[in-house]
């Protein structure tokens, strides 16, 4: 008997993941020096992590013999005191990707919906098939989630709806009113997934706990890897009402946050000053990549989050042009979008560098 035969068949389908190259990955495949490599590719937060998270996940590194608080007790009671919602409202987990995967095991299964956005990250999508559920994907409207039809799109069989603000890989927002009055109206049968991965990169960010105030069936996702720098670590977490949070908590691995990831964590939330400082930075970012793009005569997407998509002509060709000069960006073909790459904000020097690049790649092309 063949193997595949034995496989649900969700996993005979079901599409992978493309990450955004790693540095040693190109080095190697390259034969260039690590060292000169600049990677723009996975939103990355060019500041590094705080040193308090640093210093927190060196310490906690030397008890690396013992297991982890499976329930990360003191995160969710540091997370609640600073959100000041109760500590069983939160979840913790490998990376907020992780809780993504929590609601499928929690919600859906065969004959289920999940509607999101296209292009929208696209884990959402990848977690509906994997559980053997349909996605049903409402295009964008002017580059931002079209609220509306998404609305439109709930049918009987649909258990989630995500909303990914500010979108990746589009970096556009929709505005706090406009996504409050969505999950309001939302009937009964449905569960609003925000993902708030970049809201901290927002001057006023979307408040979602009058939503939970209110007893409505959403949740929140935040994560550690951007704006605290510590994608290595893979820690985010949830936030929702209690019933959900503890729905997610049943079905989670015994251990599925690591203790350095915790201690991190705990490090970066006694920081308030770093993330306002790589906001600020980040915003000095995108008005210089902005006005750069501009220069070359480039269409972009307006971006409030610490990345731009920029229109270059032929995506996948400028990503290979740019990485053979040691620049890693993100070719979003696999998003429906062959003619844009997206660029993550980096430093100003390393900003320089890869407009630098992107304009020496362009004239070669345009006079190849
Ligand atoms: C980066 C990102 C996340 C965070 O993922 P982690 O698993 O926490 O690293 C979540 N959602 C979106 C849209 C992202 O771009």
């Amino acid at each position: 008997m063949q193997l595949s035969a034995l496989v649900r068949p969700a996993v005979l389908t079901q599409p992978t993941y493309e990450p955004g190259k790693p540095i040693e990955t190109v080095a190697r495949e390259l034969g260039l020096d690590p060292a000169g490599i600049l990677k723009l590719a996975s939103n990355e937060n060019p500041c590094g992590p705080s040193p308090r998270a640093v210093a927190a996940a060196t310490r906690a590194l030397a008890q690396g013999e013992l297991y982890p608080d499976g329930g990360c007790y003191e995160l969710r009671h540091r997370l609640a005191a600073v959100l000041a919602l109760a500590p069983e409202q939160f979840v913790v987990g490998n990376g907020s990707n992780e809780i993504i995967e929590l609601l499928g095991h929690v919600f859906l299964g065969p004959g289920d919906e999940v509607v999101m956005a296209n292009p929208a990250f696209v884990v959402y999508k990848l977690v509906t098939l994997l559980f053997g559920a349909r996605a049903v994907e409402v295009p964008l409207r002017d580059w931002r989630h079209d609220l509306p039809a998404m609305a439109a799109a709930i049918t009987p069989r649909t258990k989630l709806v995500c909303v990914c603000s500010p979108n990746n890989p589009t970096g556009t927002a929709n505005g706090a009113e406009e996504l409050l009055a969505f999950v309001r109206a939302l009937p009964p049968h449905v569960v609003a997934v925000i993902d708030e991965a970049y809201a901290d990169y927002l001057e006023n960010p979307p408040d979602l706990r009058p939503l939970l105030a209110e007893g409505r069936k959403v949740i929140g996702l935040r994560t550690f890897s951007k704006i605290h720098g510590l994608a290595a670590l893979r820690i985010g977490y949830g936030y929702a009402g209690a019933e959900l949070a503890g729905l997610l908590q049943r079905v989670r691995q015994p251990f599925n946050v690591n203790a350095i990831a915790q201690a991190a964590a705990l490090g970066a939330l006694e920081d308030a000053e770093f993330p306002a400082r790589c906001a600020r930075e980040n915003r000095a970012g995108l008005d210089q990549l902005g006005a750069a793009f501009t220069r070359l005569g480039l269409e972009q997407v307006p971006s409030v989050a610490n990345f731009i998509l920029v229109k270059v002509g032929d995506g996948d060709g400028v990503f290979r042009a740019l990485q053979a000069r040691g620049v890693i960006v993100r070719p979003v073909k696999s998003y429906g979008l062959p003619e844009w790459i997206r660029v993550t904000v980096g430093s100003a020097a390393q900003n320089e560098r890869l407009s630098g690049e992107l304009e020496r790649v362009l004239r070669g092309r345009a006079t190849a």
